[in-house]
């Protein structure tokens, strides 16, 4: 019932937001207000006043007459043409199954193997049914002893919604569309590219300066990739008789490799992670490095599992959170922060708190153990934490740059990325974990393996995400890339991937980040927040991970400031400098 009303109510609150950000009655007040009093107003309030402004004008409020008109039409149709692209790929991946024999899935999972039996008895079948749904294609790839069925998957995988399926799914002309319309949008509001346009909310300055950033960072990786792939062709040919590594075989060859390296068990790793014990650690370590105390609190909740906790500083209330943290039947999978509120001072001079909600979905405990973790699970905690402390800390008090609002769309996981790094010192290991049979902390040999495993093939994992970065950027930078995404594509491969996708790979049809889901021109953000948590790290490196004082200025500079400063007055506050790429190669084996 909730679905329904939701889904009916949908329509309505994205016309309501489209008319709210073009209204040109409000648009004249905000303008109004700067004009008469911008300059004395206080710098929160001038920057979240900048800010709205700006956001008027990208929506069209500057517009009239018949390019008003068209622009809303522009946006009307390219909305739809979003809609009709992702359908098309989830059409395509549902579109397809193989049926295949037990002895084809030699070497495959057994939980895997079970769902797709079962899978293939729902429809009266023989054998395992296999989809391209991520569950069943990830361990596939990873595991299947047959190169045959590897090579199936594959080849149906890369040419979703392409012109080599059927017709009425090709996502082609839809792209080709979507680009012409996006530069149409560009030009209107009198920018020469989508990019240009696409990049004036965003931290980094220019096309230019993205391009060069994923160029260098490429010039970089290429040497380690060139290792990666030397290693794993090496391995392929003596361990595995693959003697003509394929991309049909990069995930199962990879996958052998590392077990080859670094056996270690996620099982066994899990034992020493046991909820409580990281929960107790985490906030160990966010009230000694944030100044703050977090104690367990009182609210109504939506369900018994769920936790509420508040935040303090001397006694007084800085925020509170909800953590829900475990998986149930229809929960939304995945893990995110979201606010409840925002801190804001109101018009009566009274401050509103923040209130966060951090939702994962860990393993419930069974029986009288408590949750076991494993170590991605305490990743996803951190980061989400991450969020949720640049939310729940800031000091500001205009609610449209407070903690996360108006913070720039590239910059916004500096503070949960940064969090994650807390997860791989082996001090701080020592903390989170009490092995949930004998109590003792994760051993040294363990943390070793894990620190090892963790930069696993970072070369050829970078250039593959500097690919996908630049062919976004490039795409929608030049003003005639709808006439030619294919070769704006084959020439980035040429310039970046040391190994050459078949000709038949058609990735960029089923690339929704950037033509259904609102990365368009920003896909380089991954890489460019990475450089900034990374290097905002280093700091700490340097004066110890629990160090109060570098904590502090973290605090004060990045996470109290919010949205209040440009990500990079924040940044360069912090570090005294602007961000460098160094340490983001250092951590990842790559200096
Ligand atoms: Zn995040």
């Amino acid at each position: 019932a909730l679905r329904a009303a939701y889904t009916e109510n949908l329509p309505k609150l994205t016309d309501f937001h489209t008319r709210l950000g073009a209204d040109e009655r409000l648009y004249a007040k905000y303008k109004a207000i700067q004009a008469s009093a911008g300059a004395d107003l206080p710098a929160p309030r001038r920057k979240a006043l900048a800010n709205a402004v700006r956001d008027f004008v990208l929506s069209g409020a500057e517009l009239s007459g018949p390019a008003k008109a068209r622009f809303a039409a522009i946006q009307a149709r390219a909305a739809d043409l979003e809609q009709l692209y992702s359908e098309h790929v989830l059409d395509a991946t549902d579109g397809f199954s193989h049926y295949a024999s037990l002895t084809e899935l030699d070497g495959v999972p057994a939980d895997v193997l079970q769902a797709t039996r079962e899978a293939a008895q729902a429809e009266g079948l023989e054998g395992h049914k296999l989809t391209l749904h991520y569950p069943v294609y990830g361990p596939v790839m990873q595991y299947a002893r047959s190169r045959a069925v590897r090579q199936t998957l594959y080849t149906a995988y890369v040419t979703r919604a392409s012109e080599l399926g059927p017709i009425d799914r090709d996502n082609g002309p839809l792209m080709d569309e979507l680009l012409a319309l996006r530069q149409e949008a560009a030009t209107l509001l009198g920018h020469a590219n989508y990019a240009e346009l696409s990049l004036v909310p965003k931290m980094a300055r220019s096309a230019a300066e993205v391009q060069g950033f994923l160029r260098d960072l490429a010039k970089r990786a290429r040497p380690h990739a060139e290792q990666d792939l030397a290693e794993l062709r090496r391995f392929a040919a003596t361990e595995l008789g693959l003697h003509d590594l394929a991309s049909w075989d990069l995930g199962y060859a990879s996958e052998k490799l590392k077990e080859a390296r670094f056996a270690f068990s996620d099982q066994e790793v899990k034992r020493y992670f046991t909820e409580p014990r990281v929960l107790a650690g985490l906030f160990e370590i966010v009230q000694t490095v944030f100044e703050v105390t977090i104690t367990a609190d009182a609210a109504p909740v939506w369900h018994d599992s769920v936790r509420f906790f508040r935040v303090e500083r001397a006694g007084r209330l800085l925020a509170q959170f909800y953590l829900d943290p475990y998986a149930r039947a229809g929960k939304r999978p995945g893990a995110w922060m979201d606010d409840v509120r925002l801190r804001w001072v109101r018009p009566d001079g009274s401050t509103q708190t923040p209130v966060a909600s951090l939702t994962c979905n860990f393993a419930a405990p069974v029986g009288t153990e408590p949750a076991l973790l494993t170590h991605d699970d305490v990743i996803t905690l951190f980061h989400e934490f991450g969020h949720g402390l640049h939310l729940m800390l800031t000091r500001i008090d205009d609610i449209g740059v407070s903690g996360l609002s108006g913070v720039e769309w590239d910059a916004v996981e500096l503070p949960s990325q940064f969090m994650e790094n807390f997860c791989w010192e082996a001090d701080v290991l020592q903390r989170l974990t009490a092995h949930v049979d004998t109590g003792l902390p994760l051993p040294q040999a363990l943390v070793d393996k894990m620190v090892a495993a963790k930069n696993f093939q970072s070369g050829l994992g970078t250039l593959r995400q500097i690919e996908m970065g630049l062919f976004d950027l490039r795409i929608h930078a030049e003003i005639d890339a709808s006439q030619r995404v294919q070769q704006v594509l084959d020439e980035v491969r040429t310039e970046i991937s040391v190994l050459r996708s078949p000709d038949f790979n058609r990735f960029q049809h089923s690339f929704s980040h950037i033509f259904a889901g609102g990365y368009s021109a920003g896909y380089y953000s991954y890489k460019w927040a990475e450089v900034l948590s990374a290097d905002a790290w280093s700091a700490f490196e340097e004066a110890g991970a629990l160090s109060v004082a570098t904590g502090r200025r973290f605090r004060e500079e990045i996470l109290e400031a919010g949205g209040s400063r440009s990500a990079l007055e924040n940044f360069t506050a912090f570090r005294g400098r602007e961000p460098r790429i160094d340490a983001l190669l250092r951590h990842q084996g790559m200096a």
